[in-house]
């Protein structure tokens, strides 16, 4: 069972995080092609967590304080290129762009998570899946269906509950996440995969009683967003201004993930960020 909150996921991260900064110089042929090869490694590393429904990574200029995003809408993620273009970046700022790689890959975890509880769901056996807790079963059928006719005549067109057809419950993930049809296919097509996930050792960090009730914090806090016209997680620098912001469950878990694989790429290449935090990849100190 693999997931970015999994020690071997997060030891495996930081070492391809080192071999990037080792890296960070290669090739020498030109500034273009060190960012080209730079982004094309993280993309690799993006697609190493292949266990979720892999996003689509791109690079922009963000601006000066925004580090990057995921939109679920359109499963993509996005990195700053300030980072990636720096030929100079300092040791501090590069675990900040390994940071924001591994946190927003844990968003679209959040959300693939919450997209197979939603997929592990059977009206016959409620307590195995995620049922939104303010809708009714009836109320989840009328989201799926396609408008018009009302809830009885589309339960009457199927045998038994509309919720046991996989068609009912992809279009119920797609329109209460706000997700695209193929990631909500995806993620009902390995909803067997939730049960694991949720037998994983609950991280400390999180609030709730259980693991399956901190999916289910996420997967409220997605949807409500997604009814409010949000759609992705967005990064700025550290501020006291986002504390709030980051006391949410989906945020909590986001930073602490970063912190944890921050720390074993720290020390997976020796040098610590409180010493050499402000030195750039060029100071002889790490090496060629
Ligand atoms: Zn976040």
């Amino acid at each position: 069972m693999s997931s970015l909150q999994v020690t071997a996921t997060i030891n495996q991260a930081a070492t391809d995080f080192t071999q990037l900064w080792a890296n960070w110089k290669v090739p020498a042929i030109s500034s273009a092609a060190r960012k080209l090869a730079r982004e094309t490694r993280i993309t690799n590393i993006v697609n190493s967590f292949n266990f979720l429904s892999l996003p689509a990574v791109s690079f922009a200029n963000l601006g000066p304080n925004t580090l990057g995003g995921f939109n679920w809408t359109d499963w993509s993620l996005t990195i700053n290129d300030v980072f990636t273009s720096d030929d100079d970046i300092t040791y501090r700022n590069f675990l900040e762009l390994c940071r924001t790689i591994y946190h927003e890959s844990r968003h679209c975890e959040q959300v693939y998570r919450s997209a197979q509880g939603l997929g592990a769901y059977r009206p016959a056996t409620p307590l195995i899946g995620l049922k939104p807790p303010d809708m009714t079963e009836a109320e989840m059928i009328q989201m799926a269906s396609d408008g018009g006719g009302g809830v009885a005549s589309k339960v009457s067109a199927f045998s038994g509950n509309p919720l046991n057809q996989a068609a009912t419950r992809v279009k119920l993930i797609s329109k209460l996440l706000n997700i695209p049809a193929a990631q909500a296919t995806a993620a009902e097509a390995s909803s067997a995969d939730f049960t694991n996930f949720i037998g994983l050792a609950k991280p400390a960090w999180f609030k709730r009683r259980t693991v399956k009730l901190e999916v289910e914090e996420w997967m409220r806090s997605i949807a409500k967003s997604s009814l409010f016209g949000m759609t992705m997680f967005v990064e700025q620098g550290a501020s006291d201004m986002n504390k709030m912001y980051k006391d949410l469950p989906v945020e909590l878990d986001a930073h602490k993930i970063e912190d944890a694989v921050a720390a074993k790429t720290e020390q997976d290449i020796g040098h610590a960020i409180a010493t050499h935090g402000a030195l750039a990849r060029t100071n002889a100190t790490f090496g060629p």
